[in-house]
């Protein structure tokens, strides 16, 4: 079966505006907010953003404690301390950690302590174990220790009423280590963004089956679900719409009523007779089609369809990863309250050359590697935006600017550290 694409009035391809990637990406970004609080179980709130504030309404430690075994003294009792003439002090009791020190330290008296138990009253140091001898029920202590040696004040690492934790941090492991310590079972995070990913054409086919001639796997759904999934959202995939206007329309109604914050489409958003997404979304939506000035990803598209918000990201399997790290990767931040969502980058050396390039922003596939006290950042290979190998080699994305018509090796470049 022929199909042929219905006659339609679509915009010459100059009058499309062309914008620059930050233009791009505010005009992107001003179409989000931050989503829904919910509670987390605090090990599901693993690399979710916090939503709230977390003050500590406990001290942390709770009480002074020991950071070595030894003996919980007095101090001015090791004063005059020596290897000749040592203090000897009355062993008057044992404290493991999670006892509670029954006995007072008086002066002339030392209590037998275990790292992390309370500091008995009346001690104002510890002395550790390896300086000292017993004999007969006594200590001997060969030298002198100031107050506070080896013990660790309440609430040295937190002190009660404390700003902890900042509403926008993504929780790590060492954050949910703080929300342990502070008691806290439930977490309060922003909901996880719903995502909704659709991929166009008549080649495609669901990566389980077996390619007949003239297809090939749907590549796409699967990398930008990853990028969902790694950013904090959760990826709904809805298949594959073929290249017909009836086919396209109905994929795109069915995903809106999954209840979807962002919706995807990859390809059918360039020049090509039959990329109807330009079409369908324009006739669905309210849609604006943009040209942005980068290499991979040029063609985008970005608005609404009944109230979601859209991006239209173009179909080769590099174009769509990177068009979904400039702008997908942003709007699924903000959505979850990230107090910021630039990604790091380092000045390096470029390692080899890029003879020619256009006027628009590369994003240069590299690898980047720490040598001989300086980044450098080495082409992974062919460039085309359809050579998915040459990212599965990157973990870095070099940019060379706009007005560069070429970069040669050792040349100085920003570069975005994608891992
Ligand atoms: P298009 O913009 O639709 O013309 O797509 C550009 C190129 O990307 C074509 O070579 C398509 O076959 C390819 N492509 C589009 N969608 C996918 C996909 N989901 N997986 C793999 N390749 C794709
Ligand atoms: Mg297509």
């Amino acid at each position: 079966m022929t199909k042929r694409p219905e006659p339609r009035d679509r915009a010459p391809r100059a009058t499309q505006p062309m914008l620059s990637v930050e233009e791009a990406q505010k005009k992107v970004l001003s179409a989000f907010q931050r989503l829904e609080t919910e509670p987390a179980a605090i090990l599901e709130a693993t690399g979710r953003v916090l939503a709230d504030d977390i003050r500590a309404d406990v001290d942390i430690p709770p009480h002074a404690n020991s950071s070595m075994d030894g003996y919980a003294v007095q101090a001015a009792d090791t004063a005059t301390a020596s290897q000749e003439s040592p203090a000897s002090l009355h062993i008057i009791g044992d404290l493991p950690a999670g006892h509670v020190p029954e006995q007072e330290v008086e002066a002339g008296t030392a209590i037998r302590i275990m790292t992390g138990a309370p500091i008995p009253p009346g001690a104002d140091a510890v002395v550790k174990v390896e300086d000292t001898e017993t004999e007969d029920g006594f200590v001997h202590i060969f030298t002198p220790v100031e107050p506070g040696n080896y013990v660790r004040p309440a609430g040295e690492d937190v002190r009660r009423g404390a700003l902890v934790l900042r509403r926008g941090t993504r929780i790590r492991a060492q954050e949910i280590g703080m929300l342990a310590a502070l008691g806290d079972t439930q977490v309060p995070v922003t909901r996880k963004p719903r995502v909704a990913i659709l991929a166009t054409g008549d080649e495609l086919v669901p990566i389980a089956e077996s390619l007949p001639p003239g297809k090939i796997r749907n590549t796409n759904s699967y990398s930008n679900a990853a990028q969902v999934i790694k950013h904090g959202g959760e990826p709904i995939l809805l298949g594959i719409a073929p290249d017909t206007v009836a086919e396209l329309t109905a994929k795109i109604r069915a995903g809106l009523k999954q209840d979807v914050d962002l919706f995807l489409t990859s390809g059918g958003v360039s020049v090509g007779d039959f990329d109807l997404v330009k079409d369908v979304l324009a006739a669905e939506g309210e849609m604006d089609f943009w040209r942005v000035r980068m290499k991979p990803g040029k063609p985008l598209a970005f608005g609404h369809i009944h109230g979601v918000p859209i991006l239209g990201l173009p179909g080769n399997p590099v174009s769509v990863m990177v068009s979904f790290e400039m702008f997908a990767r942003p709007a699924l931040l903000k959505m979850q309250g990230a107090a910021d969502w630039e990604r790091s980058t380092v000045d390096a050396t470029l390692m080899d050359e890029i003879p020619h390039k256009d006027e628009r922003r590369h994003f240069v596939r590299v690898r980047l590697e720490w040598e001989e006290g300086e980044y450098h950042a080495y082409l992974t290979g062919a460039q085309g935006s359809g050579i998915l190998s040459s990212m599965v080699k990157a973990n870095a994305l070099a940019i060379i600017p706009e007005d560069w018509n070429s970069a040669p090796s050792g040349a100085r470049v920003r570069v975005i550290i994608l891992d």
